[in-house]
């Protein structure tokens, strides 16, 4: 069978889609699944035919994509099929990224920082814990060893189209191109990591730093991008870079008619961006010359990641399965296939 890595490998641009369980909150008010994955790499959504008749689909819309991931499946089996294959790609002097994307409440955080709901912070089982554990093992083998790669790990957040350090207590950072087109941001903190645990420590900083000041948590990080990076270094120059992306919530459309004008601005930047993220991933499947990163921050940070030989892309779109969410639900599809 074809895996996703064999995928990656013919398109550089991995497109998937993950769907979480009805909660506790879905299942209290009776909310419906009305979404389905008759294979692995089809998902349909059956919408109502009316709001009262909940028994009874209009209309089955059906989606392809790479791979799809139904309310059974774990983030370690995720992980595989999706950030695994790239970990290679950054030992191979490559630059990876992998987002996730989809409406506030559909599991992006979960998939990517591990649980936080509960007491016990369990991101030992996030996608960027078991990206950092793989790089640690891919290290020790022969060939990898003999070159005296050096890990280094960011962590960052970009909230209303500046950049705030989240290993540095949120200091508010500078986004600088110089001469060369090369992006740097001004003072972020590159952490040393020597094992599974550093990284875990820094995940931990930096996510309590995402949420703290803030009224409500959700509230916040819905409204901005997290970024958590995974460089590779040799003798000082730069080897690999994997770029691990909590997007910010997708369902801002209605924040652009909001009275309040801050709500009405952050809206409209996350819009911008996302859209702007769409048109860089499918110039970079498309190998077009023109990358426009310039058009938000979070894209423009990324710049590196967009062009190049070696760059490849993973998308995991997350989906809330119940009626409730069903408008959100199709667009976030629709959105991955414009990406893929
Ligand atoms: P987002 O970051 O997209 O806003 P979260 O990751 O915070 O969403 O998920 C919202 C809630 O749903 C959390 O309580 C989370 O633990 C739970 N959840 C998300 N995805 C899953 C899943 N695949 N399995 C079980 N619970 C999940
Ligand atoms: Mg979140």
């Amino acid at each position: 069978p074809l895996t996703t890595a064999d995928l990656i490998e013919e398109h550089r641009i991995c497109v998937c889609v993950r769907k979480r369980p009805l909660n506790k909150k879905e299942l209290a008010m009776k909310d419906l699944d009305v979404i389905t994955v008759p294979s692995k790499d089809v998902v349909m959504v059956h919408e109502p035919k009316t709001k009262v008749d909940l028994t009874r689909y209009l209309e089955n819309q059906t989606f392809r994509f790479d791979y799809i991931f139904d309310d059974t499946t774990t983030n370690e089996m995720v992980y595989r099929f999706t950030a695994r294959p790239l970990v290679e790609t950054i030992f191979e002097r490559g630059m990876a990224t992998c987002f996730a994307y989809g409406q506030t409440g559909s599991g992006k955080t979960h998939t990517m920082g591990g649980d936080f709901s509960g007491k016990n912070q369990d991101c030992a089982k996030g996608i960027y814990a078991l990206a950092a554990r793989d790089v640690f093992l891919m290290l020790k083998k022969p060939n990898y060893k003999k070159l005296d790669l050096q890990v280094y790990s960011t962590f960052f957040e970009i909230y209303s189209g500046k950049v705030f350090d989240l290993l540095n207590r949120k200091s508010k950072l500078r986004v600088l191109e110089d001469g060369k087109q090369q992006v740097q941001i001004i003072g972020l903190q590159e952490k040393d990591v020597k094992c599974t645990e550093d990284v875990l420590k820094l995940i931990e900083i930096g996510n309590s730093c995402r949420t703290s000041g803030q009224t409500s948590a959700n509230a916040h990080s819905s409204r901005s991008h997290a970024v958590f990076q995974i460089i590779l270094r040799r003798k000082g120059k730069m080897h690999g870079k994997f770029s691990l992306i909590d997007l910010a919530g997708n369902e801002r459309g209605a924040d652009t008619s909001s009275a309040d004008r801050q709500t009405r601005l952050e809206g409209a930047e996350i819009n911008k961006s996302l859209l702007a993220l769409k048109e860089c991933i499918r110039a970079l499947g498309r190998n077009k010359p023109h990358t426009p990163f310039r058009a938000s921050k979070l894209t423009q940070v990324l710049r590196d990641s967009f062009i190049g030989e070696n760059s490849r892309t993973c998308m995991i779109s997350t989906i809330s399965p119940g009626m409730t969410s069903c408008e959100n639900t199709l667009n976030t599809l629709r959105y991955a296939n414009r990406v893929k």
